[in-house]
């Protein structure tokens, strides 16, 4: 079967659905391939950034995902026990000052939803793309792909790769990139919610010494835990048992210490995240774009995944369609991928360092280390105009008066 369309969307995550929606209301006509058959993924970017929701809201899907996320209202940090950080979301004057815990499954089918109404969307679930077709000229024209009803060829204009971290797109079409390992990965598992004891609008960070953990509450009541492990130590702590997990926990929060016992009975109720930043020269080669974790992957701090993979998608569509409108050459969408790329980078860049000084942050261990750390965020904490200043590179990059504001076009 051969598909003929504009945009071949490769992965069906938040980028790639949302700039297939964005598209579609801009009746660009866009195919999404799918690799899995369902969204239920669990331990995936369920943290999504004030900017996001804006976004969201601009976009007409936050009434559409009304009772699927709970706002956040502030962030508290503790080192050895004590409380060295603490940011009220709502002191930020923005039209939207909370992060939201909002699972990805129900990010994932409200987008969908929305784009099946288009008649110019269109989702193939249980699509694998498996190779790139090229023009005469060597320029990427479109995907082959294996779906529940055989091989599949699906042509267009320009093709996206939006298929994550280990983009295997980016990998066919021979783009080059940087993968820049952190020095430690991260194990996720879900508990449930310490209700009593901890207020569910509060994200927690806890740090003793080199260790921390993240303690997000998620829904439907239950927080999710991440905490560092040396890079490539899973097999050490697998080998020492559950035990060796249990005794992480309870140093960083006792409070837990029953709840992972009765819960986590095995390494399968754990998820393991390989945390690494990727670099891309270049976003684009002729008939190919990347987006979102395919472009830049960040790491789990501050939850900036999905918040750059909706800003990509909207800042792509506009760009997209305009060089279809002059007639969707090769060279115009090229360049449209490059004008994309620069509007983009830097912004990335910025919620990268802010990520990566946070990490070492957290990796400082010994006495002095572990003083500086604490003296930093309590400086950090005593001024609210610091305390905004470096939220906002994670946070409120586009909701700034001025003019990103009113060049952020979103279609609805
Ligand atoms: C454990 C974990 C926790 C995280 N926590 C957070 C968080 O709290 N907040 C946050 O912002 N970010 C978080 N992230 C990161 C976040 O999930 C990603 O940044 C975000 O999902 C990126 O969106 P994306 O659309 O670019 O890629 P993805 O969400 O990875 O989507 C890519 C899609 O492409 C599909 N695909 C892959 N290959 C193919 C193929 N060949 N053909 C067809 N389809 C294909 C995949 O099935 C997938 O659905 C977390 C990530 C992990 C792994």
């Amino acid at each position: 079967m051969t598909i003929q369309t504009s945009v071949c969307v490769v992965g069906g995550g938040p980028a790639g659905l949302t700039l297939a929606l964005e598209l579609a209301r801009r009746s660009v006509p866009v195919v999404v391939l799918e690799a899995s058959g369902h969204f239920n993924r669990s331990f995936r970017g369920e943290s999504v950034s004030p900017d996001s929701v804006w976004l969201l809201d601009r976009l007409g899907l936050l009434d559409r995902l009304d009772g699927g996320y709970v706002q956040m209202h502030r962030m508290e940090i503790s080192d050895s026990g004590h409380t060295v950080f603490r940011a009220e979301f709502s002191d930020f004057r923005y039209p939207h000052p909370f992060p939201v815990e909002l699972p990805q499954p129900t990010l994932l089918a409200a987008l969908a939803e929305a784009g099946a109404g288009l008649s110019d969307f269109r989702l193939l679930q249980g699509a694998t793309a498996t190779g790139l077709l090229y023009d005469g000229e060597g320029a990427v024209a479109g995907v082959r792909a294996r779906t529940s009803e055989g091989e599949t060829e699906v042509r267009a204009m320009l093709t996206v790769a939006a298929d994550g971290r280990f983009s295997k797109v980016r990998e066919m079409a021979g783009i080059e990139y940087r993968k820049v390992p952190l020095e430690r990965d991260v194990i996720w598992l879900k508990l449930p919610f310490p209700y009593g004891e901890w207020d569910d609008r509060t994200y927690r960070v806890r740090i003793r010494g080199d260790q921390h953990g993240l303690f997000i509450p998620t829904r439907p009541d239950s927080v999710r835990v991440g905490f560092n492990i040396p890079k490539g130590g899973l097999r050490e702590m697998r080998q020492r048992g559950l035990g060796a997990l249990y005794e992480r926990l309870d140093l960083l929060a006792p409070e837990l210490s029953g709840a992972v016992r009765d819960e986590v009975r095995s390494w399968s109720d754990t998820s393991m995240l390989d945390i690494f930043t990727t670099v891309v020269p270049r976003w684009a080669v002729p008939g190919l774009t990347l987006i979102g974790d395919a472009a830049h992957t960040l790491t789990p701090i501050l939850g900036q995944g999905v918040n750059h993979a909706i800003i990509d998608a909207v800042t792509l569509a506009p760009l997209v369609e305009k060089a279809m409108g002059e007639g969707g050459s090769t060279g115009a969408l090229l360049s449209a991928s490059e004008v994309f790329q620069r509007e983009r980078e830097a912004s990335v860049a910025r919620s990268r360092a802010l990520q990566l000084r946070q990490e070492r942050l957290f990796t400082l261990d010994g006495a002095v280390g572990a003083a500086w750390r604490r003296s930093l965020y309590r400086v950090v904490s005593s001024s609210p105009w610091l305390v905004r200043k470096v939220l906002a590179g994670a946070y409120f990059q586009l909701q700034e008066p001025g003019e990103r504001v009113a060049k952020m076009q979103v279609g609805m």
